[in-house]
């Protein structure tokens, strides 16, 4: 029998892969290939974190499947005219690919498909990353959901919950393997990413080990808690989600066994299998409007005022030295782990784009770049949610005070203190605002602002002025 190819990109994983168990289906030997392709990306290139995520990640899918007595052939370039050659030398007789919906990789499979046609081989593109695909959830004219609530209540009519395929017993081999090739995914420099490894295991297996984890406790408590960034209480599913090393059926099906008959189980796996929705709604949006990364999806934003490139401003941002504790946390902790908590980033968010009056793509691009679980679509879709521009978005005129959401979602500092070392020593009262602190406690403290720690980078009040009146600039455009 012909072998079957099996483009691995973007499901990094065995469990619940249906392009792989199909193909395995067939009896023919099975070829699975990753293919890095940084040309095909455009402006969308894998940032560093994720670089350094899909190297640890191909390590762990190759030992996986030579568990299995397969193996993973590992290419860069071209995909075309990569395909084009394996097909060449191994005599394949079909192409098997896991739906992409970021609109530059659904293009390439389109491209994928054409040449699979040409060829006379059999290709089939298989879904595998979402609960639902995007043409199922649509409103009762046939129209594109804007608004999450709706689009939620409809999805939970369509998802049925089928068992997800279990990773094949064994993978049959072919006779010969074709060449395989180390992939150009180090970090630079070399040690960039070393405390992010220290935080992380990537992979499958670790994948599942975490959703075991969070299922057996944590999710208990994620109704209450999941705001509270000093604690692990969400999943941190959100990486191995990004690199396709477990599928949202997985996690759903196994959310489904843990609800259990306890009430809080139930209502914390409700609400956190709410937030899987939230992933599914954006993945539509970028489907359905594929120029959100880019542009606003309200086009009367497309006016607004923001300042746009770089300067020591961004920088400052970056490097979590803003003079804002729960700020300077948060992207400390993104430069640290590679990951930021789901609250924290929507108020450094609104710190950038409404206090900062900073555009929202300069967050989007460094996020991008930074965070091991960057994703298209929840990427745009939330960095405009914030920025008021984007589908159910929070209005542009509700502000984050970076000082009142620390004092409401880190009350001790918890959090300040783990990020902000040299806060650490400061008493509750001042630990948001050491600005407000009397020159003696800051003493006390061991603080000299503008020195030790840096000295607020704005004047909130004048900042909250001059962002409501770039919104009412855009009003009647
Ligand atoms: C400005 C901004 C940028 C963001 N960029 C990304 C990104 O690039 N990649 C990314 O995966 N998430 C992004 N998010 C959404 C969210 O912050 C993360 O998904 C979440 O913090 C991941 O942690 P978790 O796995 O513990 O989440 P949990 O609370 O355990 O949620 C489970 C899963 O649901 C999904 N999810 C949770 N919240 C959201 C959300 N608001 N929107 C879409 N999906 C969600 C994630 O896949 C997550 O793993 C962004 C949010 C903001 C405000």
């Amino acid at each position: 029998m012909k072998p079957v190819l099996v483009l691995m990109n973007g499901a990094l994983r065995l469990d619940d892969h249906p392009a792989l168990a199909k193909a395995c289906a067939t009896g023919a030997p099975v070829i699975p290939v990753f293919i890095l392709d940084d040309a095909a990306a455009g402006d969308w290139k894998l940032g560093g974190a994720k670089r350094w995520w899909l190297r640890e990640s191909l390590i762990a899918l190759s030992s996986e499947l030579e568990s299995k007595g397969s193996a993973l052939v590992r290419r860069s370039g071209n995909t075309l005219d990569i395909l084009m050659a394996l097909i060449e030398e191994t005599g394949a007789g079909a192409l098997h690919m896991t739906r992409a919906y970021e609109p530059h990789l659904a293009k390439l499979q389109d491209a994928v498909y054409d040449l699979a046609e040409e060829l006379g081989v059999t290709c089939r593109r298989f879904a595998g990353n979402l609960l639902l695909e995007p043409e199922q959830v649509r409103n009762k004219t046939g129209g594109v959901y804007e608004v999450f609530s709706p689009f939620w209540r409809r999805a939970l009519e369509l998802i049925d919950g089928t068992t997800p395929t279990p990773a094949p017993e064994d993978i049959p081999a072919p006779e010969t393997w074709p060449e395989s090739y180390t992939l150009d995914l180090d970090p630079k420099p070399a040690h960039w990413a070393e405390p992010i490894a220290a935080f992380w295991t990537p992979g499958e297996a670790a994948a599942h080990e975490r959703l075991a984890d969070f299922l057996d406790g944590p999710v208990a408590e994620y109704k209450d808690m999941r705001d509270i960034p000093s604690v692990d209480a969400t999943s941190r599913l959100s990486p191995y989600l990004a690199n396709g090393e477990i599928s949202p059926r997985r996690i759903w099906h196994e959310a489904m066994i843990a609800r259990g008959e306890e009430s809080a189980r139930e209502k914390g796996a409700d609400w956190f299998l709410r937030e899987l929705g939230w992933r599914e709604f954006s993945t539509h949006l970028l489907f359905n409007f594929p120029h959100i990364p880019e542009r606003p999806l309200k086009s009367k934003f497309a006016a607004f005022p923001w300042r746009e490139g770089y300067d020591d401003a961004v920088t400052a941002w970056q490097k979590g030295q803003t003079g804002f504790p729960i700020i300077d946390a948060g992207m400390r902790q993104l430069w640290q782990t590679g990951w930021m908590h789901n609250r924290v980033r929507m108020i450094v968010a609104s710190f950038l784009v409404k206090d900062m009056l900073w555009h929202w793509r300069t967050g989007e691009d460094w996020f991008w770049d930074t965070l091991v679980d960057a994703d298209l679509a929840n990427n745009a879709a939330s960095w405009q949610w914030v920025a008021g521009c984007g589908a159910d978005a929070a209005p542009y005129f509700r502000i984050f005070n970076p000082v009142t959401q620390g004092e409401k979602f880190d009350p001790k500092g918890a959090y300040i203190r783990e990020y902000v070392p040299e806060l650490k020593d400061l008493p509750d009262e001042y630990i948001h605002a050491p600005f407000e602190a009397p020159v003696g406690v800051l003493k006390m403290a061991g603080i000299t602002l503008g020195k030790t720690y840096p000295k607020p980078m704005l004047d909130r009040k004048a900042a909250r002025e001059r962002a409501l009146a770039a919104l009412e600039s855009t009003k009647g455009e």
